[in-house]
C-alpha cells in the first residue's frame, strides 16, 4: 500500500469523501461512512474520530474497528492520552508501538488493547484543534510520511464536517465558560502600542470560507493558484503605491521582507503538492497554511515565530484571491471608530485600513518585535496583543475598550467603565494640547536648573518626532530595532546609509547610537540563535559583540562614516567590567585609524561612552569615568539585575519599585560620582519617561534624561513647575528610610508643590 500512496491515490479518497459528505443523512450518519471509508484506504483496522467539546474534552465520536459501544462515552482532556497530546500540540504523532509511549491511556471500554501501533492527525481550523483522526493497526507498523500527509488532508476536509455546526452545534465550539454577549468582558493582555481608544468592533476579514475542499482537475486548480497569485502580488505592489511610504522608511522595509515571503518557494511547492493531491487552490492554500502554523508554533526563536502573521496575511490574501472574498479593510462603510479584531495581523493588512477610520487594535496573538506592533507604533494607534479567546469573544459591532497602557481590552463596557475611558481619552488630548504649547519653551527647573530631556528611537520614522516632541535629541538609538525587521544582516554601505539618514533627519540634533544589544529577547533571524538559560544574563550585547568583532567593527565603520565631518556619539550595552569597556573601545580606535589611514574624512568630535545596566560597573566609576566621555544608565536592566527581578515577567511587574531607598540611593550615588568626576549621566530606561519617577531623579542629581517621545510634554511640564532646593533635600531624607516604597510620599510631596506628575 506505502506504494501505492502517491497523489493519484489521495486524489480518488478525496473524490470518495467529498461525495460521502454531500451524501444524505445526519451528519453522524456521514462520519460513521467515512470512517469506514478511511479505514479501508489506509489499510487500517481502526480509523477513529474524536471531536472537541466545550470544556476541552475530546469525546470519540465514530469508530471502525474500536467497540462501538464507546462512541459518545470515551473522552479524554486535552494533553490527555496520545489523543489527547495530538490535540493539545496540534501535531502528528506516528508510533509503531504506541503502548509504550509514556503518554498512552488505556480505555478499556475501546478495546483497543490488541493494536499496537497509532496514527493520529489533529483536525485543524484556523489553528485550532477540533478534533483527531486516528487511525491504529495491530501490527506494529512503520507509518510514512507519505500516510501522515494524506492523513492530513483527509483530516483538512473532516474539518469542514466538524466545523459545520451539525456535530455539535456552533455555540458548543466557541467556549462555554466565556461571558456572553451583551456582558462586559475584561481581557489582560499585553501592550504593544500606548494609548487608550474607544471604538466599534470590526472583526479583521471573518475568515475567508472555503467552501470547495476537492477538486477534479488538479491542472485546472494550478492554474487558478498561477492567477491568485498574480493577483495577489499586483495587491503588494498596490500597497507599496497607495501607502505613501518611500524607500528607507522601515515600514518599506517591512513590506518588502513580506514581499519576500510571497516569493518563497517551499511555501509556493507545498501548496502546490497540496493541490496534486487533490485539494481545491484554496483549500490546498489553507491545508499549508495549517501546517505552517502548527509547525511555527514550535519554534523556539521568537522572530521567526512571529512571522506566523505575515503568512496568515498572505494566505488570507491569497485566499481572496480564490475565493473573491472581500476584506474588511476596503469596505466603504468602516465606521469612523473602528476598533480592528484579530487573531493576528500582518503588517500590510493593518496598512490596508484607513489610518483615519482606526482608532484602536486588539489581537489574539502578536508580540512587541512583531512587524505589526512597529507598524501601529509608526502610526501611533493604541494596540493590545495576546488577549486570549478573543475572537471568539466580540461580535462585530460591541464596543471595546483598548487600553494601551495598561495592556488590556474592555469587550462592551457598561456605561461608567465607558465614561472613565473617555474622560481619560479627553484628559489626554487636553495634556497634549497642553504640552503642544510648551514645546519651544526650555525645560528648566523653576530656581533656573536646566535639565535635558531627550528622545528615545529605534525606527528613522521615529526621528520624525523630534522637532515635534521638543526634544534636545536623540538619548538612544537603539541600532538592533532595524536589524531586526531585516532578512538578513545590513552591510556597512547599507548601514552607512541608514545612520546618515537618521542624523540627517536629526537636522544637528544630537544622537546618542547605541551599539548592537543583540542577543537575550532581541534575535537576528539571520543569525545562528543558541538557546540560553538566562538569555538576558547570557551572551548578549557587548558580549556577542566582543565575541564577533567583525559585528562590532562594521557598524563602527558605518557610524564613522555616516557621521563624518559632524558629531558622532556611541555607546556600549551592557557592560559588566571596564576591561569589557576599553575592548570594546579599542575597536573603535582600530576603525577610528582605519579609516584615517584611507584618508576618509573622520567625525568631530568623537564621543565614546558606555550604558550602565549592570550594577557592578558602581564599583569601578573610579577607573571608568576616566575613560568615558559619558554614561547612560539602562534602568531597564540596571533595576532587573538590582532587584533580581524579571523585567519581561508580568507576576513580577510592581514587586519592587524604583522608587524606593535602595534605588534612590544608588542613582544618588552614581550622579554625585559623575559629577565629581565631570562625566555627563544619562538615564534612558523607561523610568525617566514617567513624570514622578522622572522628578525623584533629577532630585537626586539627574540633569539629563532620554525618554519615549510621547513622555516628553509631560515630564516637561513637571520639570517646569519644579523648585530642586526642598525636592533634593527631601530625596536625602527619603534615601535613609526602610521603606519599600517611597511613591506615595514623593506624589504627596508632588501635590502639595503643584507638580503636576
Ligand atoms: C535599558 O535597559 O534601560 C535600556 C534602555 O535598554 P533596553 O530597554 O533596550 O534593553
Ligand atoms: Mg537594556
Amino acid at each position: 500500500m506505502q506504494a501505492t500512496l502517491g497523489p493519484g491515490a489521495t486524489r480518488r479518497l478525496l473524490k470518495r469523501l467529498r461525495d460521502m459528505m454531500a451524501a444524505a443523512g445526519t451528519a453522524q450518519q456521514r462520519l460513521d461512512r467515512i470512517v469506514k471509508i478511511i479505514a479501508a484506504d489506509l489499510i487500517a483496522e481502526v480509523c477513529s474520530v474524536y471531536v472537541m467539546r466545550a470544556g476541552q474534552v475530546l469525546e470519540l465520536f465514530a469508530t471502525e474497528g474500536l467497540n462501538p459501544d464507546a462512541v459518545h462515552k470515551t473522552r479524554l482532556r486535552v494533553g490527555e492520552g496520545l489523543v489527547g497530546e495530538i490535540a493539545q500540540t496540534a501535531r502528528t504523532l506516528a508510533l509503531a508501538d504506541a503502548q509504550s509511549h509514556p503518554n498512552f491511556a488505556y480505555r478499556p471500554e475501546t478495546g483497543e488493547e490488541i493494536y499496537h501501533s497509532l496514527m493520529g492527525v489533529p483536525i485543524l481550523r484556523a489553528g485550532r484543534s477540533l478534533g483527531v483522526l486516528v487511525l491504529q493497526n495491530r501490527t506494529y507498523r512503520e507509518y510514512t510520511d507519505e500516510e501522515a500527509e494524506a492523513l492530513q488532508t483527509v483530516a483538512m476536509v473532516l474539518a469542514e464536517l466538524v466545523a459545520g455546526g451539525e456535530l455539535i452545534g456552533t455555540a458548543e465550539m466557541l467556549r462555554v465558560d466565556d461571558a456572553g454577549a451583551g456582558t462586559s468582558d475584561r481581557i489582560e493582555g499585553l501592550r504593544l502600542n500606548e494609548g487608550i481608544a474607544i471604538g466599534t468592533a470590526v472583526l479583521h476579514q471573518p475568515r475567508v470560507s472555503v467552501r470547495q475542499m476537492v477538486a477534479d482537475d488538479p491542472q485546472a486548480e494550478a492554474r487558478r493558484l498561477r492567477e491568485a497569485m498574480s493577483g495577489m502580488r499586483v495587491d503588494i505592489d498596490r500597497i507599496f503605491q497607495t501607502s505613501g511610504l518611500s524607500e528607507g522608511d522601515e515600514r518599506w522595509e517591512i513590506l518588502e521582507t513580506y514581499r519576500m515571503f510571497a516569493e518563497d518557494r517551499g511555501w509556493l511547492q507545498r501548496i502546490s503538492e497540496a493541490i496534486e493531491t487533490g485539494l481545491t487552490a484554496e483549500a490546498a492554500v489553507q491545508k499549508v497554511q495549517e501546517d505552517n502554523r502548527a509547525r511555527m508554533v514550535q519554534i523556539p526563536d521568537p522572530y521567526l515565530r512571529e512571522r506566523i502573521a505575515d503568512f496568515d496575511d498572505l494566505a488570507n490574501r491569497l485566499l481572496r484571491h480564490l475565493t473573491g472574498d472581500r476584506t474588511a479593510a476596503d469596505a466603504a462603510d468602516l465606521p469612523d471608530d473602528t476598533v480592528l479584531v484579530a487573531r493576528s495581523l500582518g503588517p500590510a493588512e493593518l496598512l490596508e485600513y484607513d489610518r483615519r477610520k482606526l482608532k484602536g487594535v486588539v489581537l489574539e496573538e502578536g508580540s512587541p518585535t512583531a512587524h505589526v506592533a512597529i507598524i501601529a507604533h509608526a502610526l501611533d494607534l493604541p494596540m493590545v496583543g495576546r488577549l486570549s479567546d478573543l475572537v471568539a469573544r466580540v461580535e462585530a459591532g460591541d464596543t471595546i475598550v483598548v487600553d494601551g497602557g495598561f495592556g488590556q481590552a474592555i469587550l462592551r463596557p457598561s456605561d461608567d467603565v465607558r465614561e472613565t475611558f473617555a474622560a481619560a481619552i479627553r484628559q489626554r488630548e487636553a495634556l497634549r494640547q497642553g504640552y503642544a504649547a510648551i514645546r519651544k519653551l526650555p525645560a528648566v527647573t523653576k530656581d533656573g536648573t536646566p535639565i535635558s530631556l531627550n528622545m528615545n528611537a529605534g525606527l528613522v520614522i521615529d526621528i520624525d518626532n523630534l522637532a515635534e516632541s521638543g526634544a534636545d535629541g536623540v538619548g538612544l538609538y537603539r541600532t538592533e530595532i532595524p536589524f531586526m525587521i531585516r532578512t538578513s544582516m545590513p552591510d556597512v554601505v547599507e548601514q552607512t546609509d541608514l545612520y546618515r539618514r537618521i542624523l540627517d533627519r536629526a537636522q544637528g540634533r544630537p544622537v546618542v547610537f547605541r551599539t548592537l544589544d543583540i542577543g537575550g529577547d532581541k534575535l537576528l533571524p539571520y543569525m545562528e540563535n543558541t538557546p540560553q538559560e538566562n538569555p538576558a544574563m547570557g551572551l548578549r550585547a557587548v558580549r556577542l559583540t566582543l565575541e564577533r568583532p567583525a559585528i562590532l567593527r562594521e557598524q563602527v565603520r558605518g557610524l564613522l562614516r555616516a557621521a563624518a565631518g559632524r558629531r558622532l556619539d556611541l555607546m556600549f550595552p551592557m557592560v559588566a567590567d571596564v576591561a569589557e569597556f576599553d575592548a570594546a573601545k579599542e575597536l573603535v580606535q582600530i576603525e577610528i585609524a582605519r579609516e584615517r589611514k584611507r584618508g576618509r574624512n573622520l567625525p568631530d568630535p568623537i564621543h565614546i561612552g558606555t550604558m550602565m545596566e549592570v550594577p557592578s560597573l558602581y564599583w569601578q566609576l573610579p577607573q571608568l569615568l576616566k575613560r568615558v566621555d559619558f554614561l547612560s544608565i539602562g534602568s531597564n536592566d540596571l533595576l532587573q539585575f538590582f532587584f533580581a527581578c524579571d523585567r519581561g515577567n508580568p507576576e513580577m511587574a510592581g514587586r519592587y519599585d524604583a522608587l524606593s531607598p535602595p534605588v534612590l540611593s544608588f542613582f544618588r550615588a552614581i550622579a554625585a560620582e559623575c559629577d565629581a568626576a565631570n562625566v555627563p549621566l544619562s538615564l534612558c530606561g523607561d523610568m525617566g519617561g514617567r513624570p514622578l519617577e522622572a522628578m525623584a531623579l533629577i532630585g537626586v542629581g539627574f540633569r539629563r534624561l532620554s525618554m519615549p517621545f510621547p513622555a516628553i510634554g509631560a515630564v516637561k511640564a513637571m520639570v517646569r513647575s519644579l523648585d530642586l532646593p526642598p525636592l533634593a533635600k527631601y530625596l536625602e531624607e527619603l534615601c535613609r528610610l526602610a521603606d519599600h516604597s517611597v511613591r506615595k510620599k514623593l506624589q504627596d510631596f508632588a501635590r502639595d508643590h503643584n507638580i503636576p506628575v
